[in-house]
């Protein structure tokens, strides 16, 4: 899978203007807004950089560069934080594919975990965090990141691409930590719901999502359930 660029998202962003009355961007401008990364709030302790992008129009982030109303606007788009190995404070709402037989996810539990793209081809894994915009990938991640409490749960629509249908058999998961169930909500749409009861630590698991598609073929799409219990 190969997933929708950063030039054809900063098209559509110029394309569709900003989501202003839609409650997860006030939100997530909140927290920007608050944030010890956003150059509207950086001290004479930050670097020089940071101060470079302080006198630049439109308040930044300065842990990945962006303009922040910009960002915010974007669902695909998550916190900057997670560049840099840190819990970020927002996730992302959708991943969006560009293959004709790809599925699109759509983040029903955004407070809850992120969402993005995994690859570990020949033993080198990578994800679509640091990844290139032309670099392809095998499975999606939802990653819980720390889980304080359990169970947590967090749900995604799944969503076939260019009209074509699809009938999810079963699904199943490669871990007693990790519940999983589906709802077929039309011929293009299933919500999966995971929950998980990690033990103390990293934990991971594959979900594997069995379907036949138009052509009554068989196939499957795999969902990594990642993140660490405190
Ligand atoms: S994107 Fe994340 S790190 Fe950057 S300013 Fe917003 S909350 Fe802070």
């Amino acid at each position: 899978m190969i997933k929708k660029g950063k030039l054809s998202v900063i098209f559509d962003s110029l394309v569709d203007g900003k989501p202003s009355d839609e409650q997860w961007y006030k939100d997530r401008l909140a927290i920007c807004s608050e944030c010890e990364h956003n150059t509207n709030n950086i001290t004479k302790s930050n670097s020089t950089l940071a101060k470079l992008f302080k006198i630049m129009p439109f308040d930044h982030c300065i842990i990945c560069k962006c303009i922040i109303s910009n960002k915010c606007s974007r669902k695909e788009e998550m916190c900057g934080l997670i560049y840099i190995n840190q819990k970020p404070k927002w996730n992302a709402l959708v991943v969006e594919t560009i293959d004709n037989d790809a599925f699109n996810i759509y983040n029903n539990s955004f407070s809850h975990a992120n969402i993005y793209l995994g690859s570990d081809r020949n033993g080198e894994i990578k994800d679509s965090l640091s990844g290139s915009d032309n670099d392809s990938y095998d499975y999606f991640v939802v990653d819980f990141g720390v889980v304080d409490n359990d169970p947590d749960t967090m749900s995604l629509t799944l969503e076939s691409k260019n009209g074509n249908t699809f009938n999810i058999g079963h699904v199943s998961s490669g871990c007693g930590c990790t519940k999983v169930k589906f709802t077929q909500l039309d011929e293009q749409h299933a919500a999966i719901t995971f929950d998980v009861i990690p033990k103390i630590g990293d934990f991971a698991t594959n979900v594997m999502v069995y379907y036949s598609d138009k052509n009554g073929l068989s196939k499957s799409v795999r969902i990594l359930v990642k993140g660490f219990r405190n």
